[in-house]
């Protein structure tokens, strides 16, 4: 899908549900990151892509690009490769943010920006989610998302940022720890626990809605699927646009 489709339905109010983890997703699947595993067996790979897919997951696979001086180089590349949306995700700066949304503006591909929020809800940086979404106002990003922390500070972070921003915001936490070199797996989010979190993520606004490290196909298949449960009004009338409340996603 490319991105038109996408923003009208952001400027509609809809929610749109993302793909959870690719990374810890290998680490389960019993590949690591040694010896080039992951390029020898690009199979596993698909596989866990198409089964983002299948668990309902808009057909929306933003490339992330990891805060770098190369942003630019980066940027360049996938919108040569036909990228047409750039997430730069877990972001600790404000600085880190614009450098990357300047180089996504000079290319001329639209992007959503994604912070990792302390237990406070800023940045690591120390900065607050009010000055980011205040600094990068005037470079436009479509959408300011937050990522890459425990789902209590992920909505210490969200309550900042739909503050902080009337245009659309999004979260995608992760679950489990990361102990060096690798992920640890912790059974303390199951997908329906997840899918109780993401309720208050609705209530406070997001629109984008996904997973980051530890989440898996399961965890976008209960999103897509009984989120909107409990959810007042019918889920035609949900997905209509108009100015208030969630909207369901299209999870067919
Ligand atoms: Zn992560």
């Amino acid at each position: 899908m490319s991105y038109g489709p996408i923003r009208e339905r952001l400027r509609r109010g809809e929610v749109l549900i993302l793909d959870g983890a690719i990374g810890t997703e290998i680490l389960r699947r019993d590949l690591t990151w040694a010896d080039h595993q992951v390029l020898s067996r690009p199979t596993v790979v698909r596989a866990i892509h198409e089964d983002y897919v299948k668990a309902g997951a808009d057909d929306l696979a933003p490339t992330p690009a990891q805060a770098r001086p190369e942003y630019r180089e980066t940027i360049g590349a996938l919108a040569k490769a036909g990228c047409d949306l750039v997430l730069i995700e877990t972001v600790n700066s404000i600085a880190e943010a614009q450098v990357a949304v300047e180089a996504a503006n000079e290319i001329g591909l639209p992007c959503w920006v994604s912070f990792v929020p302390d237990e406070h809800g800023n940045l690591f940086s120390g900065e607050s989610m009010a000055e980011a979404s205040r600094t990068l106002a005037s470079l436009g990003p479509d959408a300011l998302l937050v990522n890459c922390a425990p789902p209590e500070d992920a909505r210490a972070g969200l309550r900042e940022l739909a503050a902080a921003r009337s245009g659309p915001i999004g979260i995608y936490p992760h679950i489990g720890r990361f102990d060096p070199p690798e992920w640890r797996f912790t059974d303390e989010y199951p997908p329906a626990r997840y899918v109780e979190e993401a309720r208050g993520w609705l209530g406070l606004g997001a629109q984008i809605l996904g997973g980051c490290c530890g989440t898996t196909p399961a965890h976008i298949a209960a999103l897509c699927r009984d989120l909107w449960s409990g959810v007042p009004g019918p889920r035609s009338e949900l997905s209509t646009p108009s100015d208030s409340g969630p909207r369901t996603p299209d999870c067919s």
